[in-house]
């Protein structure tokens, strides 16, 4: 039995896969497939992936609330109709803007192209944006200021295998995506694998096997401590002054920006020795082909990036890899580590707020005219730049808000900051519709729930951390009167007297190539055809007998002048810092057993037995002090709310920080204390560093926290 060759449903590594028909309708066998990312490996999540087809409690038929208040199965045309009735109603009172969409990472490529149109043809709004805007949104704006373009990595992932060195900047992928680890090898085997992490995470704790470096700066300082390490770098005469001189628009900004960040004065902000900065950056330094090394990376994630100095944080990262010449040189380079399975993807075809597909700019009149002539529509009829997420939301039925909102692909209740505001926000909407495969805790709010489907029901393509393109493909039918995402848009609009929204997903992928031809992210080149052939395609393809773009920077930077910027940066604390109320940080992240808002992992039953509930990491020191022991009840409380969960005691977390997993729903949702402060660039919020007071929790008779 050959199998349905796919990938993974989760993360932004798309691990191949073969999926093999089983006995029970609906269920598949998923079995690994070499590829260049996965070398064969799929992690715990991967290789149960199947479980989530057949969960008991899958969505198999449209949902609306009654009069009673309760959910209550209808047909699908029955519901498109109360909702294209509703919104008709709405616009007419409130105008265009009255309803909104909110989109995800982990749609395919068709259907989040598809979202975009759906809101600015369709619904005729100005209102959408999605959830990558809590993921990628800094790292982008970064690499869009430096570089002129944003892809995660513009470089095989392969290509770090023979890397002498890797710093790895809030990036966890021993847990978030394992198989990746197998490009560290060599990086290890050198001593070369050097992580900044608050925790002493799995991938940080691989760097005590090779001699590595662990740089356990405290929450919120990376910025400082990147700085620092270019500090040393320009100083000791380490920098790769000819790239500077040839590639880099003002390598004067550089020096100026990071003159006053000598280590001694980090390691008063980072809490990282002064020593260990001078010794990291010489151990990423000797690796740098300046030097004859075997080749340097600088690599991104989250806990670099969500915060609200996030851009600035990825920009000193970027200023960094240009100080050692590494941006564009085969065997170097700056990365980001994107985490949504179609993260990448996502942002190219017109989820964001400023965004139309191609990754152009919403605002660029060339770009409205030309997308507006494939959509068949005038370019004065389409909206302008919206507002980002965390502002879209806030907005919500306020009296200027949007009335309605529409929600594809993601679960706002557990994976937006200050959750208590994103409840009252939610509830104050006169109409919620959600998409999704399971009962999220977004769904069991909604008004209308359209069952979806999901990975192994649907063709499509993906486009992982690398910007390779991927078929997405069917290998079983999807249960009950489940359909895509597309038959929502295309129901909705059809009501709505707007044809042009097939729900076919390779016409939908037809009409995306000719949407992003000549813009950033061109797929024109691109065709199911050529990815079914196996071709290897990194956008930009700009025809069909381009080979593809897998390294971007080859031949420069696709700047005005051709040359990379430096932006100068400079540290600033957290929004919501330490004060004598809560004098502990609060840091979030994932865990090796789960992904995103657990909607599915959660359902597992083999990752939810594994990690089944929230807990805090306290450090053992902390723990004495406040009376907490190991597994026992204690109450986080920050400036946005509180929550009780039981207590891991561990040297892995500094002193002065709390760690909990995000993965959570209801009252275990970490979120719930999370801060909303955004960045002012990307409007990414802080949802990695925030003041939290730690105390024992008191149990009542009932084992209930008094
Ligand atoms: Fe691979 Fe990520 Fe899926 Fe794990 S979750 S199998 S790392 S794609």
């Amino acid at each position: 039995m050959t199998g349905v060759a796919t990938h993974c449903p989760y993360c932004a590594l798309q691990c191949a896969t073969t999926l093999h028909p089983v006995a029970k309708p609906g269920a598949v066998e998923v079995r690994p497939r070499q590829f260049p990312t996965n070398r064969g490996g799929l992690c715990r999540k991967g290789w149960t992936a199947p479980d989530v087809l057949t969960v008991p409690d899958r969505l198999t038929v449209p949902l609306v609330r009654n009069a009673a208040g309760e959910l209550e199965e209808t047909s699908w045309d029955a519901a498109l109709d109360f909702v294209a009735d509703r919104i008709k109603a709405l616009q007419a009172s409130h105008g265009r803007d009255a309803i909104a969409v909110f989109g995800g990472g982990g749609l395919t490529n068709e259907k989040a192209y598809a979202l975009g149109k759906f809101a600015r043809v369709a619904l005729k709004t100005a209102n959408v944006d999605y959830n990558g805007r809590f993921c990628m949104s800094s790292a982008a704006a970064a690499t869009n200021r430096a570089f002129g373009i944003d892809r995660g990595l513009p470089f095989p992932l392969a290509d770090l295998g023979g890397a002498g060195a890797v710093l790895l900047v809030g990036s966890n992928i021993a847990e978030t995506m394992p198989p990746a680890v197998a490009h560290l090898q060599a990086a290890r085997e050198a001593g070369g694998l050097l992580v900044v992490d608050p925790r002493r995470s799995a991938t940080a704790g691989l760097t005590e096997e090779n001699a590595g470096i662990h740089l356990q700066a405290t929450p919120g300082t990376d910025l400082a401590l990147v700085l620092a390490l270019t500090h040393v770098v320009l100083q000791e005469g380490l920098a790769d002054t000819a790239f500077l001189s040839e590639r880099v628009d003002d390598p004067d900004v550089l020096i100026r920006s990071t003159a006053s960040w000598w280590p001694e004065r980090a390691e008063r902000v980072t809490g990282v020795p002064a020593a260990t900065i001078r010794q990291a950056a010489r151990v990423l330094a000797a690796a740098a082909p300046v030097h004859g090394g075997a080749g340097a990376y600088i690599l991104t994630g989250r806990g670099a990036e969500q915060h609200s100095k996030g851009t600035d944080t990825v920009t000193a990262c970027i200023n960094l890899a240009l100080a050692l010449g590494l941006p564009g040189r085969m065997g170097s380079g700056y990365g980001c580590i994107t985490g949504q399975g179609n993260g990448q993807g996502g942002r190219e075809h017109g989820q964001k707020a400023d965004q139309l597909p191609g990754y152009r700019s919403i605002e660029d009149p060339a770009a409205r005219s030309y997308v507006a002539q494939v959509w068949g529509v005038d370019p004065d009829e389409l909206p302008r730049s919206g507002k980002s997420a965390v502002e879209l939301i806030d907005s919500l039925g306020t009296a200027a808000g949007p009335k309605a909102l529409f929600v594809h692909g993601s679960n706002l209740l557990v994976s937006a900051p200050n959750l208590a505001s994103v409840r009252e926000r939610l509830a104050a909407l006169e109409l919620l519709v959600v998409a999704d495969v399971v009962p999220s805790e977004t769904a069991l709010l909604a008004d209308v729930v359209f069952p979806v489907t999901q990975w192994a029901e649907e063709d499509g393509t993906m486009t992982s951390l690398e910007g390779r393109v991927l078929r997405r493909r069917a290998a079983v039918s999807a249960p009950g009167e489940v359909r895509s995402d597309l038959a929502v848009f295309a129901g909705i609009a059809e009501r709505l007297g707007i044809d042009g929204f097939s729900t076919d997903p390779r016409e939908v992928f037809e009409e995306l190539r000719r949407a992003s031809a000549g813009g950033k992210a061109d797929y024109s080149g691109i065709s199911w055809a050529r990815l079914d052939a196996g071709e290897a395609l990194f956008w930009p393809v700009p025809h069909e007998g381009h080979p593809g773009t897998p390294r971007l920077f080859a031949d420069g930077f696709p700047t005005a002048d051709g040359r990379a910027h430096v932006v100068p940066v400079d540290h600033r604390p957290v929004a919501d810092d330490l004060s004598g109320d809560a004098p502990i940080y609060l840091v979030t992240g994932r865990l090796l057993q789960h992904y995103q808002s657990g909607a599915q992992t959660r359902r597992v039953p083999e990752l939810a037995e594994a990690e089944p509930e929230v807990f805090a990491e306290i450090h053992p020191r902390v723990a004495a002090q406040l009376g907490i022991g190991d597994g026992r009840p204690v109450r986080l409380r920050t400036a946005r709310g509180s929550m009780v969960l039981p207590a891991r005691v561990t040297a892995d977390v500094r002193p002065d920080t709390v760690f909990v997993p995000f993965h959570y729903g209801g009252a275990e949702a970490v979120n719930e204390l999370t801060n909303d402060a955004l960045d002012p660039v990307s409007r990414m919020p802080e949802f990695k560093a925030c003041a939290v007071e730690v105390t024992a929790a008191v149990l009542g008779a009932t084992g209930v926290p008094a």
